[in-house]
């Protein structure tokens, strides 16, 4: 058997991250098992679902880097196949047309209400061996029903929850095309699970009611019943639902706020599944070790400390170039211009083990591509009339040595013992002159980076003409 997963999200708002761990795990059960992933986009809700919703799906996908082997199949392409379904089903007889009026149909809930029974359909239109149905109205455009079994149970081992059952008993004959024909959301579903030959729904817990009405129209049809793996829900990071008012972002936003992609799918990836105690590991890894076996039925919270954690540590690792390219877009935004600056991949170099996110990154190395500006406070507090000789004396030197780090380590503390000052009297006062700032990696890397001819310039600028 060739896996199948599927993603389906219903384009209504952006990817979060529910959603993407979704994502993620269907993903990865395909590539563990050399299988296929399909993307699949829900637009029946035409109310709801907006083109910008369908782009920020794609975006944030793309961002992950889930990579789709079939697809996007959107659901609103695919009319004219539900409509043949169903005029199949209606030949069948495994649905019929119902012609309740609106009026019948309240009627009938507030009897039922009255008996404090649960509102069902009551199968009055469902053509059955013996029974006489009325004439069809001549002014009820009719829904079509889809015949439930009425007796037995429906169940499945959810990969996930174990197993799942419900009695058919629970479960009304629900309709399956509107009086307008349009197919209603279970039929879809169905219908798109079938064609795609999904041998395993991986999706969230909400979906867990859907599923024995799934079941039961796939076995109408004739088709395999995949397996299911419902996924519980995710907690914010104070145990509460996440909701859209309360911490469920965008998976977009992670990325302005400074996140790498990685950090966010290794977070994902440990959110309600795990392999032993590894906490740090790779896409690859993780696509070797994924099975829905250690996926917990509990529900996974939500930690930002960790999250964080991890995306420090995948900062460290990643590769200069590349956070370069990163920062430029930040820098970009910020209207900081680098092309006159010193070599950004250096730059960021030396800061990519201090900072926590790509944004603390940019901030880190944007002194040296604007000059500083320190503040009255910080010179009035370093660039003291000591300190100013120092680095008068050490401009003097600075403008014919070698410009290696090393030589250029020697010559500052050098210069701070002829001037009688200790090296962070000196290497201090000189951070403020440059960057703006009392702190900074080793000050001979820095010096080294920004170049002899800025530094001079910057020096001057401190320094009495
Ligand atoms: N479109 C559904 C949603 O966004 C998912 C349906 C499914 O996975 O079966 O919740």
């Amino acid at each position: 058997m060739t896996v199948r997963t599927r993603f389906a999200p219903s384009p209504t708002g952006f990817l979060h991250i529910g959603g993407a761990r979704t994502a993620l795990f269907a993903w990865a059960y395909a590539r563990r098992h050399g299988g296929s992933f399909i993307l699949r986009i829900e637009d029946t809700d035409v109310a709801r679902s907006t083109p910008e919703a369908v782009q920020a799906i794609l975006d944030g996908m793309q961002w992950l880097g889930l990579a789709h082997d079939e697809g996007p199949f959107y659901q609103m392409q695919r009319m004219d196949r539900y409509r043949q379904v169903i005029g199949e089903m209606l030949a069948a007889g495994s649905a019929y047309h119902c012609y309740m009026s609106k009026e019948e149909l309240d009627a009938l809930r507030a009897e039922q209400e009255a008996r404090k029974e649960k509102p069902r359909y009551d199968g009055r239109w469902r053509p059955e061996p013996g029974k006489i149905l009325p004439a069809p109205p001549t002014d009820v455009l009719p829904v079509v029903r889809f015949c439930n079994p009425k007796e037995g149970v429906v169940a499945w081992d959810d990969q996930v929850k174990g197993r799942i059952e419900f009695a058919n008993s629970e479960l009304d004959d629900f309709i399956i095309a509107r009086g307008d024909g349009t197919p209603t959301y279970n039929f879809c579903v169905v219908v798109d699970d079938r064609d795609m030959a999904i041998t395993h729904v991986i999706r969230g817990d909400d979906h867990v009611n859907n599923t024995p009405r799934q079941i039961n129209l796939l076995q109408a049809l004739g088709a395999a019943v995949p397996q299911y793996a419902h996924l519980s829900m995710i907690l914010g990071d104070d145990g509460q639902k996440l909701s859209k008012r309360h911490g469920a972002v965008s998976v977009m936003q992670y990325d302005d706020e400074g996140y790498l992609p990685e950090a966010v799918l290794n977070y994902l990836a440990r959110l309600g599944w795990s392999h032993g105690d590894e906490e740090v590991f790779s896409m690859e890894q993780f696509v070797r070790w994924f099975d829905l076996d250690h996926i917990t039925a509990s529900a996974a919270q939500f930690n930002t400390e960790k999250l964080n954690w991890l995306n420090a540590h995948y900062l460290k690792l990643a590769d200069p170039q590349r956070l370069a390219g990163e920062v430029a877009r930040r820098l970009a935004r910020q209207q900081v211009a680098i092309a006159d600056g010193p070599d950004l991949v250096r730059v960021v170099a030396l800061y990519r083990d201090r900072a926590g996110n790509l944004n603390e990154l940019a901030d880190a190395v944007h002194p040296f591509y604007a000059a500083p500006k320190p503040t009255a406070e910080m010179c009035s507090q370093h660039l003291t009339a000591a300190a100013l000789d120092g680095l008068d004396a050490l401009r003097g030197r600075l403008s014919a040595c070698d410009w290696q780090a090393p030589e250029l380590g020697k010559v500052v503390k050098e210069t701070a013992a002829a001037v009688g000052l200790k090296m962070p009297q000196l290497a201090i006062p000189l951070r403020v002159a440059l960057l703006g700032l009392p702190q900074s990696p080793g000050i001979d890397a820095v010096l080294e980076v920004l170049g002899r001819e800025r530094v001079l310039a910057r020096l001057a600028a401190v320094l009495p003409a």
